[in-house]
């Protein structure tokens, strides 16, 4: 049977990008394969974190997971710091990873310029430099096929590849090398006031972010508001007409059809915005009804972490001892 695994960050409120390049993929692949879903809390760490936030922030995250969709009887959802061979794993294979092979990370050069202020990469934890290998032990702990994410995470999906196979090329068959799979339309959405970059969570434009549990009047301001361009032709032009494009595609995301035939049928760009705000409150509302029910009993969220953290163990344990073998560690004693 086919393993997924995939994570999220509480690095932030959870937004469309989030959802649409990522949970919704999650929720569909419930059913067809064997799926690992977590909340990456020690990724969280690798940036500066208020720890009262960083709690909250956490159940947010879960709670917002069980919103979309995600089912506890169908799938294993669990935070990465229950589950202690993430970090020791990922040990194992920061010692496999060259440092020039981390150095060419984009998101990390992207990070150092945002949260590095002056002497940039000197002031950036060394956390968010091996990030991506912890990323690959996530990954490789469960043995998954396929790993469903954003446009954004395939540059760190090659890595843990290629650290799968060096391993295995070392010490044996150890790890299932994975393969990242990305939605075709809404694997890159991108900030409303700042089409030229992607939405993000911990680089929140506040205007520019639309959020799962947005009020829809909150979301309709926002998406009115976006940024577009003034030639007024609707047209699917990333390159040239960002702003319109990200508006076509999120329509297109979560109403159905292709970019570009749907740019034949608005003549102005407030018509566009409309049919855009229209799809995201019809896809999102119930989302938020169903994360207010679920975070008003918090009981049942420390139950559902305790059931994913067992399960997980289970699995990651077995990879852990094999791969600490493998490399020439003895067995605990
Ligand atoms: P941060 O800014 O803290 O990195 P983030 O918004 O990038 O937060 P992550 O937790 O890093 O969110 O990523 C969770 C998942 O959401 C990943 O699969 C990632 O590829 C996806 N994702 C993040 N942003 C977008 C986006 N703008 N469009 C589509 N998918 C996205
Ligand atoms: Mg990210």
């Amino acid at each position: 049977v086919t393993r997924v695994l995939s994570g999220v960050q509480p690095s932030g409120e959870m937004h469309l990008g989030n959802y649409l390049g990522a949970f919704r993929s999650w929720v569909a692949e419930q059913d067809q394969a064997d799926a690992f879903y977590c909340v990456v809390d020690l990724h969280a760490l690798t940036v500066p974190q208020d720890p009262e936030a960083l709690r909250r922030r956490t159940l947010e995250a879960v709670a917002c997971l069980l919103a979309v969709g995600l089912d506890p009887a169908r799938c294993t959802l669990f935070l990465q710091s229950q589950v202690p061979e993430h970090p020791r794993l990922a040990w194992l294979l920061e010692c496999q990873a060259a440092f020039g092979e981390l150095r060419r990370m984009t998101q990390f050069k992207d990070k150092v310029g945002r949260h590095g202020g002056e002497g940039a990469e000197a002031g950036v934890s060394v956390g968010l430099f091996t990030y991506p290998v912890l990323m690959a032990a996530d990954i490789l702990l469960y043995q998954a096929d396929r790993v469903p994410v954003g446009d954004d995470q395939r540059q760190h999906l090659e890595l843990a590849r290629d650290l799968a196979e060096r391993f295995n090329h070392r010490f044996g068959p150890t790890f299932t090398v994975p393969e990242a799979a990305v939605p075709p339309v809404g694997a890159r959405v991108m900030d409303l006031q700042e089409p030229t970059r992607k939405m993000s969570k911990s680089a929140a434009s506040p205007q520019g972010t639309v959020l799962v549990v947005d009020p829809p009047e909150v979301l309709r301001r926002k998406v009115r508001r976006a940024v577009t361009d003034s030639d007024g032709e609707v047209r699917y032009d990333p390159a040239r007409k960002p702003g319109v494009s990200n508006l076509l595609e999120l329509l297109a995301a979560s109403a159905g059809g292709d970019p570009t035939t749907l740019a034949g049928q608005f003549s102005s760009y407030g018509a566009l915005k409309e049919a855009v705000a229209d799809a995201l409150v019809a896809l999102l509302e119930p989302i938020r009804d169903r994360y207010a029910t679920v975070l008003a009993d918090p009981g049942e969220l420390e139950r559902v972490l305790a059931k994913g953290a067992a399960q997980a163990r289970e699995v990651a344990s077995a990879t852990y001892d094999l791969a600490a073998e493998r490399v020439g560690l003895l067995p605990p004693s």
